[in-house]
């Protein structure tokens, strides 16, 4: 096996696939006027994504994270997670959803394979909820997130974009939601995006302020596991759950990635923010294309920046996180 190494020293066992640009809500941060299909979109197929999934493992990607858009409006996602899980090389499946399929479908994607869940939750207040994200889906996600816990997912976690005004004074509340509950809570800083300028400068906040709080309450740093993904984790021997924060804006931040990204349409993404993307949908198209498929991931790689330009403001292709998947 051919391991992906960049030039720079990074490996890459940590695929995020996105099976759709539709979305269920619309975000205040990311599609405040919610998602608008432009023509007839074709999201990779079933065959198409074992077959991207075999290349990838075939490089050394052991875990794959679905996301979108919104996954979990795929009708056929049950077959796409008991097809990916059953790849060779591939270790662990985990979705990134905004939580409202949970209680009808998580039972089923857990017996299929899914073996980890993020689910969004920016705020514990239902009101701020139906603000944030323009819909009042508070009860149905947090009751989700209640069933997953009892499922035995390898790990179940939230996320929350911290937003200066809107969530920012929830620290206390996220506490209480940690006592007891084997959870963690990643608070994520708000992205730059192309379409987000204004609501940016008003409401980014740098994760580095709810660090300080954690430490003056008692929580400490965990050391950083090897194949973790970008949050800092912390931890309180008082609480079962354990807060994360990923600062995306943060000194040497893209010197520990280890993820690429393929879009719904089956471009190979470098970075978040990157400002190409590479087709790797005609090689989708039969298994006879593997070797090709393999050997242009691999080669492409070679382009991969050694960090993301979101200081300069750049944001590259990325309109809005939906568009390539979070
Ligand atoms: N729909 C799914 C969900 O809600 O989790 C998956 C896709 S969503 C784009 C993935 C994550 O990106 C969500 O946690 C969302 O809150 C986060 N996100 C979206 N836009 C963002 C931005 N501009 N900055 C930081 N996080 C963002």
């Amino acid at each position: 096996m051919v391991a992906l190494v960049d030039r720079f020293g990074r490996s890459f066992p940590y695929l995020r696939l996105s099976l759709t640009e539709a979305c269920n809500y619309s975000c205040s941060y990311c599609l405040p006027d919610g998602y608008r299909a432009e023509g007839r979109a074709r999201f990779l197929e079933p065959d198409e994504i074992r077959r991207l999934v075999r290349g990838f493992a075939a490089l050394g990607m052991s875990k794959l994270r679905l996301t979108g858009g919104e996954p979990t409006l795929r009708k056929d996602l049950l077959p796409i997670i008991s097809t990916v899980a059953t790849v060779p090389g591939i270790r662990r499946v985990a979705i990134t959803t905004n939580g409202t399929h949970l209680p009808r479908h998580v039972r089923a994607w857990r017996e299929a394979g899914l073996t980890a869940l993020n689910v969004s939750l920016d705020t514990l207040d239902a009101g701020r909820f139906r603000e944030i994200t323009g819909h009042d889906r508070f009860a149905e996600v947090t009751e989700g997130v209640e069933l997953a816990l009892g499922l035995g997912f390898d790990s179940v976690k939230l996320n929350a974009v911290l937003l200066r005004g809107r969530n920012d004074d929830e620290l206390p509340a996220w506490f209480d939601y940690l006592r007891g509950r084997d959870v963690a809570i990643r608070f994520i800083e708000l992205m730059r995006t192309g379409d987000n300028l204004d609501f940016f400068e008003r409401h980014h906040l740098r994760a580095e302020a709810i660090e300080q709080q954690l430490l003056a309450a008692g929580w400490s740093l965990r050391p950083r596991a090897p194949d973790a993904g970008p949050a800092r984790e912390y931890a309180h021997p008082d609480y079962r759950g354990r807060v994360g924060i990923i600062a995306p804006y943060s000194k040497d931040f893209c010197a520990g990635c280890n993820r690429l990204r393929v879009t719904a349409r089956g471009d190979l993404r470098l970075c978040l923010f990157g400002d190409f993307g590479i087709g790797l949908r005609p090689l989708l198209q039969s298994d006879d294309d593997f070797d090709a498929l393999v050997a242009r991931i691999s080669t492409q790689l070679g382009l991969k920046a050694a960090g993301h330009g979101l200081h300069q403001g750049q944001t590259g292709l990325t309109p809005h996180l939906a568009s390539i998947g979070g």
